[in-house]
């Protein structure tokens, strides 16, 4: 029989991310995985600024840039009539270089202290691997099993597991069990959970003032006898040596067409994939890639093909992220489509929050009441993203009900109608590349974790940011006077933060006494006092303000028990 402490069902970013968690504070943990190799496919393409912050926290921000895309590649965002025709409009971002740069030139802590990374999944799973396969870590990874069943008793929960090779059944006995299985999740079946799905109509009504035009749009479509996507896309990842040709409007991040059909550069150099959407009843299987691709760039193309797949996105979220002794995470907990590359990102937020509660409870000192505080912090969270998920593709949507049939034509009225486009999806905007809230501002407002205070909090809005060290934010990153990132100065426990000479013994007393890891942290420095707003600031292990204050309350205790989940 296998034992461990945590069992983690799924080997994707989300299940390697949590295994990472958890070895850096000394938990075991067996990681199974169904697949016997590492996937093909590169999915989702970015990871945001916040989750660069945990990375390097995890030791691994400088691989995971190694592996993005270079420094000087070009980030734009193109809109062209298709993408063999006629650039409509250009959405510019700095290069991964100059976005550094800019961080460094802002230290007013609206900044991230990592900048976003353009990598493929693909790239990020090899790098996240490679360090959970590091010598001397406790992690064991079991690829080629799946999940089986399990049976949750009042100590642990009984496992089984598969091989997918022979039909092995071998039993796991582990003290708690965590679901990374993605959006088929055995391990939320399991439980019985099912999930809040957002429906067509629900984007439709969702969609700014656009809904009546893109409804219209999609009854003239019908009426002409065109065949409908039915939702599932499929993604060509390729290899050429075409430069030159893909380089025609200028070098891109991506390149996407209201016709449907997006483009992006995976590595700045050779590599692309291909998104289209497939009509409904066409069947993947019967596809030729090499055709799709030479369709959709309007002629035939020297490459290799690397991989080939549909899928699905969807929009949902499960009923509930577990209970007991069996949590969710990832993929399994909540679904997105790939517009703002949030399914990716909320996933990452999700281990992050999930690993610190679980080597709390597993360590003696966490409360009976924060293991359920993820499920109130990162639920909210995961609606919301959801929800910000659908508004981008709704954008996307009425961009496609705005083009006509007479933007691919090459005549002055076609030119007067690319103009139009252009105007409208200008109009638009684009979001899904540029939703800093998302990014960086998750608060967890009235969680049973944090230690909240009465007063308006400061707005929260998809597009902006506002440094704030209100409880249950993310704090603002500042660079200190002698160069170091005040993120870097906080410990893998419980960080208290002090700006001035503030005696905090009653603090680090409950500490001592409930067991909870506790490094106080003397800063000096003018901007960061001002930034931090309080003379006192507790920083969660995940890096979240867990309390703020002016003096060590007589409190003290009962804040301690608060922010391990023990509080009432
Ligand atoms: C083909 C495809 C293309 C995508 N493209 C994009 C994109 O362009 N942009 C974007 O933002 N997002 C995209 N996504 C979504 C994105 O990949 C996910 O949001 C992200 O992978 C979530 O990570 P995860 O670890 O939660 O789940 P996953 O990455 O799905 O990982 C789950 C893992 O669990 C394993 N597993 C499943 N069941 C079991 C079991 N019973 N036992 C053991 N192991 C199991 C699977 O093999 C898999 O490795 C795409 C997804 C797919 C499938």
């Amino acid at each position: 029989m296998i034992e461990t402490q945590v069992l983690i069902v799924g080997g994707g970013p989300v299940g390697l991310v949590l295994a990472l968690e958890l070895e850096q504070r000394g938990v075991s943990t067996v990681l199974v995985e169904r697949n016997p190799t590492m996937p093909r496919c590169p999915r989702a393409d970015v990871a945001s600024g916040r989750s660069l912050e945990h990375f390097r926290r995890l030791g691994i921000a400088d691989e995971i840039r190694a592996h993005a895309m270079p420094v000087d590649h070009p980030m734009d965002v193109v809109w062209c009539s298709r993408l063999a025709e006629w650039e409509l409009a250009r959405f510019p971002y700095p290069t991964p270089g100059k976005a550094r740069g800019i961080l460094g030139s802002r230290n007013d802590g609206s900044q991230p202290l990592e900048p976003r990374a353009k990598i493929p999944q693909l790239a990020l799973e090899k790098v996240l691997t490679g360090a959970l396969e590091r010598p001397g870590t406790r992690a064991t990874p079991l690829c080629g099993w799946e999940l089986d069943s399990f049976e949750e008793d009042a100590d642990g929960v009984h496992v089984t597991i598969r091989s997918v090779a022979s039909g092995d059944l071998r039993p796991v006995r582990t003290q708690y069990l965590v679901g990374c299985d993605g959006a088929e999740s055995a391990t939320r079946k399991g439980l019985g959970l099912g999930l809040e799905i957002a429906s067509t109509r629900d984007l439709l009504r969702g969609m700014r003032g656009g809904s009546l035009r893109a409804l219209a749009s999609l009854g003239r479509a019908v009426l002409r006898g065109e065949r409908r996507p039915d939702g599932r896309l499929y993604l060509v990842h390729f290899r050429s040596g075409e430069r030159a040709f893909f380089d025609r409007f200028g070098a891109a991040w991506r390149i996407q067409s209201p016709v449907g059909g997006t483009l992006i550069a995976e590595n700045g150099i050779d590599t692309w994939t291909l998104h289209v959407p497939l009509q409904a009843g066409a069947d993947a299987s019967t596809l030729d890639p090499k055709q799709i691709v030479s369709r959709a760039l309007g002629r035939e193309l020297a490459c290799e093909i690397l991989a080939a797949q549909e899928w699905t996105p969807r929009l949902a979220v499960a009923e509930s992220y577990g209970r007991g002794r069996v949590w969710l995470a990832g993929d399994a907990a909540h679904q997105m489509v790939p517009p703002g590359s949030h399914g990716l990102n909320t996933g990452i937020g999700d281990a992050v929050d999930l690993g610190w509660k679980l080597a709390a409870v597993l360590q003696g000192w966490g409360g009976d009441g924060l293991l359920p505080s993820y499920e109130a912090e990162r639920r909210p969270i995961g609606r919301r993203n959801r929800d910000a998920s659908a508004g981008h593709l709704s954008i996307r949507m009425q961009i496609a009900a705005a083009r006509t049939p007479l933007v691919h034509e090459d005549s002055p009225r076609g030119e007067a109608a690319r103009d139009r486009l252009r105007k409208r999806i200008l109009e638009l905007g684009n979001l899904e590349d540029e939703a800093v809230g998302i990014d960086l501002g998750d608060r967890y407002d009235g969680s049973p974790a944090v230690a909240g205070e009465t007063g308006e909090p400061p707005a929260w809005s998809m597009a902006s940011y506002v440094a704030s060290t209100w409880p249950g934010s993310r704090p603002p990153s500042v660079i200190l006077e002698d160069g170091r990132g005040i993120f870097d100065l906080f410990g893998p426990g419980f960080t208290l933060v002090r700006f001035a000479d503030l005696p905090v013994e009653r603090f680090v007393e409950a500490a001592r006494l409930r067991g909870m890891p506790l490094w106080v942290v003397d800063v000096r420095d003018r901007n960061a006092t001002r930034i931090y707003e309080r003379g006192l600031v507790l920083i969660r292990p995940d890096q979240h303000v867990a309390w703020r204050g002016d003096e060590t309350p007589d409190t003290a205790l009962e804040i301690v028990d608060r922010v391990r989940g023990a509080g009432s």
